[in-house]
């Protein structure tokens, strides 16, 4: 039943029992008021007006389910992803308020379209920045130098494992942390961290002014305070923005020595090479005036120049044989070498040199039938340095001893060479292979360069694969030695 046809029927049903009503209340006037026609009369009225309120119920729950109806109608179409007309369009009850929330709802769908579209572009770049990211990291891991890049705050961005090596930070949390937090001094090293901190901060807040800064720090990297090259850069992005502060941290520590020693290297060679030139130059001149008068004067001279001239030869020998070991240009001719054959050679040559300080050579060398694979030039020349040595540093009446021994258990041949000489003080020992090294107290023994030990180290240890061997006492003498594989 629709809504109108129930209001007839209870305009009718009122209309019926208020007729009814009256036209028994009409007759029932004149008749007497007996009980039988008062329970009749209330009878009749009862019951209309029973009809009249089930009519009433039946209207209003109509009306309800009506309304119910209306609204979910209501409900679909405003919610309907494509709208489409109106169904309540003839009910001007609710189509004003039906119509301007059916445009709101259009217009945030609209909007949310909008925003889930800008959703997926955001994941996109978010994507692509995320793999950018990483790809930086990659190329950032495999630069030696270290790196660090901050943002606007002064807050690290990205940074190399150098970087977390040298400042001590852990790579994986640094990210977003303060880096003045990060670049902290270390106890007794200086300030060079902080002050690079300071300055990658200064930087930003200056960028405008400057984009790129060089300076030099200080820092505490592998037990050593070494020297960093740094260079500060700021990022402008594509709109003109400041993005970031990249600093780059160059070691130079190492260039630094190498400078260092080649400039010490050249002041050395100047000054070995001036002394056999100085004396060969004062007795050729000598001799040039005339001052050498009788023929042993002038032999004298002549030995002396002789003997000043095969210094400085074997001097230039020794500082080319090193400087080709060291750049690698060496030209080694290995093969099988039979020592004990070798240092009978070496002894032969140096027992004039001992004869003349009465010094007693004892020949230890036992047959020995292992060789070694070695260019036999080379080890010949480190154990005459040893033998020369020897006998040099040992005064008159004095004795070298040259053993040969083979080792089954470490699979080395052992050459060593003891004196009975002056020893070398504890302090000394350590610096017993460095270029042009000498030992104070016993430079008025003999004339030398320094640069025989290192070449025997060199000869041995870089060549030949085998290792020095060093023990001695002040007054009491010394023993040098080397050891080498035994060839298979
Ligand atoms: P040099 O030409 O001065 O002998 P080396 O490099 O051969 O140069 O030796 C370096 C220094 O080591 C020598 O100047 C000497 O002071 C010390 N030295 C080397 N061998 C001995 C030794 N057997 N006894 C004492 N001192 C030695």
């Amino acid at each position: 039943m629709r809504v109108a046809e129930a209001r007839i029927t209870i305009v009718l049903l009122t209309a019926i029992t208020v007729v009814v009503g009256a036209t028994y209340w009409l007759a029932a006037r004149n008749e007497a008021h007996t009980p039988l026609t008062i329970a009749r009369g209330a009878g009749v009225v009862g019951g209309a007006a029973a009809c009249v309120a089930l009519g009433i119920a039946a209207l209003h729950q109509e009306v309800r389910r009506h309304r119910r109806r209306a609204l979910e109608l209501a409900r679909q179409w405003i919610l309907a992803p494509g709208g489409g007309s109106n169904p309540l369009a003839k009910d001007k009850e609710l189509t004003p308020f039906l119509t301007p929330l059916r445009q709101r709802v259009d217009e945030l769908t609209a909007k949310a379209d909008t925003l889930q579209v800008q959703k997926k572009n955001l994941e996109i770049q978010l994507r692509l920045a995320d793999a950018q990211r990483r790809q930086s990291q990659i190329m950032l891991q495999g630069i030696s130098d270290a790196v660090l890049i901050t943002d606007g705050f002064d807050e690290l961005l990205l940074a190399n494992p150098a970087a977390a090596s040298i400042f001590g930070f852990d790579l994986a949390a640094a990210t977003k942390k303060p880096i003045s937090v990060l670049l902290a001094d270390k106890p007794g090293s200086g300030d060079g961290a902080s002050r690079l901190a300071a300055d990658i901060s200064d930087m930003r807040q200056n960028h405008a002014r400057t984009n790129r800064r060089t300076a030099e720090y200080q820092l505490e990297y592998d037990g050593k305070l070494r020297t960093f090259s740094v260079t500060l850069t700021c990022v402008i992005d594509n709109t003109d923005q400041f993005a970031g502060v990249v600093a780059m941290l160059h070691d130079r520590t190492r260039e630094d020595e190498i400078s260092k020693m080649k400039t010490d290297f050249v002041s050395h060679v100047s000054h070995e090479l001036r002394t056999p030139l100085s004396s060969i130059k004062a007795y050729a001149e000598l001799l040039v005036d005339g001052e050498a008068t009788d023929d042993k004067t002038r032999s004298e001279f002549y030995h002396i120049i002789q003997a000043e001239a095969d210094r400085l030869s074997r001097l230039i020998d020794n500082i080319l044989n090193i400087s080709r070991i060291e750049s690698g240009m060496t030209r080694v001719h290995k093969k099988p070498v039979a020592l004990n054959g070798l240092l009978k050679q070496v002894l032969e040559v140096a027992m004039p040199s001992a004869r003349d300080k009465q010094i007693t050579m004892v020949d230890q060398v036992s047959p020995v039938f292992f060789s070694v694979d070695a260019d036999r030039d080379m080890i010949y020349q480190a154990a005459l340095n040893l033998v020369s040595n020897a006998i040099k540093y040992t005064p008159t009446g004095g004795t070298v001893r040259v053993t040969l021994a083979a080792d089954d258990v470490t699979n080395e041949l052992t050459v060593l060479v003891t004196d009975t000489g002056v020893g070398i003080p504890p302090d000394a020992m350590k610096h017993l292979f460095e270029k042009f090294f000498r030992v104070e107290q016993n430079k008025n023994m003999a004339k030398g360069s320094g640069l025989g030990l290192n070449l025997t180290r060199q000869i041995i240890e870089a060549i030949h694969k085998g290792r020095m061997i060093v023990q001695s006492e002040v007054g009491k003498g010394s023993t040098f030695g080397f050891a080498l594989p035994i060839a298979a």
